[in-house]
């Protein structure tokens, strides 16, 4: 049995057929005698809209508002998750970023991770439940709402997995894992099996947008393992270990 913890990007809870399909991944997971965390990104263009939204009525909105605004994204998606994930026969429980303990900086829209202490994330799951917490957000010492900057959610997944001491972060997007290129700009790109921090430390900080340039900072600082994969695939995607660990030493590979 390991501790698994999964974040899903927007691409792949865009609607609620999108949701249940996770949902029946995240049980299968869980059944398959897992314990099972879950970090959600807000749906679709959900983050970008409530921006325009809030571009519509001040060109130059308070960065607390905006902040308190974003949040409410991934606040849809946890819930959403967490009821068809009952659906399919199995108990979930959601919390915003607050609930489960990502403490931050006031640095709104770019705020950093200071500690996450997730007693109540470890209880739900204690007590069978699949947990599953808001990405990019957390809370400010005096209690503001905070984001942490676009993609945040995967330096979520990573912090809470460190937190939790899970045996492997998987990051779910919409391509088949980590490519020598971006996939959809250049259809000669080939999957990288497996690949070193350094390595896909350079390729992120040169804009691949697969992961957040932070998430594989935590990751690496920490020897948390990574699996970057496809939701819509049971194929596995890219593994990135520390040196001397055996990637095909990681739970739930294909
Ligand atoms: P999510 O919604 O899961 O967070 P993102 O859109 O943030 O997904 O990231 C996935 C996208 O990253 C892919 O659809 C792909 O177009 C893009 N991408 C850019 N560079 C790469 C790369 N080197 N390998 C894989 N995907 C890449
Ligand atoms: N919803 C946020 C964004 O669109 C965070 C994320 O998806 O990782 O940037
Ligand atoms: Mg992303």
């Amino acid at each position: 049995m390991a501790l698994i913890v999964q974040k899903y990007g927007g691409s792949s809870v865009a609607d609620t057929d999108s949701i249940k399909r996770v949902a029946k991944r995240i049980v299968e997971t869980k059944r398959a005698g897992n314990d099972v965390a879950v970090v959600v990104s807000a749906m679709g263009d959900t983050t970008d809209d409530l921006i325009d939204q809030a571009l519509s009525i001040d060109s130059n909105p308070p960065a607390r508002e905006m902040d308190m605004l974003m949040t409410a994204g991934e606040r849809i998606s946890m819930s959403l998750l967490a009821m068809a994930i009952h659906a399919e026969g199995s108990q979930a429980r959601s919390f915003t970023g607050s609930q489960a303990g990502f403490m931050t900086d006031a640095q709104f829209g770019t705020a950093h991770i200071k500690s996450v202490r997730p007693a109540r994330v470890r209880k739900a799951m204690e007590e069978g439940c699949v947990a599953i917490a808001a990405g990019f957000q957390g809370v400010s010492e005096i209690g503001d709402a905070t984001t942490l900057g676009r993609g945040g959610s995967d330096t979520s997944a990573v912090a809470l997995a460190v937190a939790l001491g899970a045996d492997v972060c998987e990051i779910y997007t919409d391509v088949d894992g980590v490519f020598t290129a971006d996939p959809r700009i250049v259809p000669t790109a080939r999957r990288i099996p497996a690949i070193d921090y350094e390595s896909i430390l350079e390729m992120t900080s040169c804009g691949a947008k697969v992961l957040a340039l932070r998430c594989v900072e935590y990751a690496q600082r920490f020897g948390m393992p990574l699996h970057v994969r496809s939701s819509f695939s049971h194929r596995s995607g890219t593994v990135i270990v520390p040196d001397g660990v055996d990637p095909r030493s990681l739970p739930n590979l294909a």
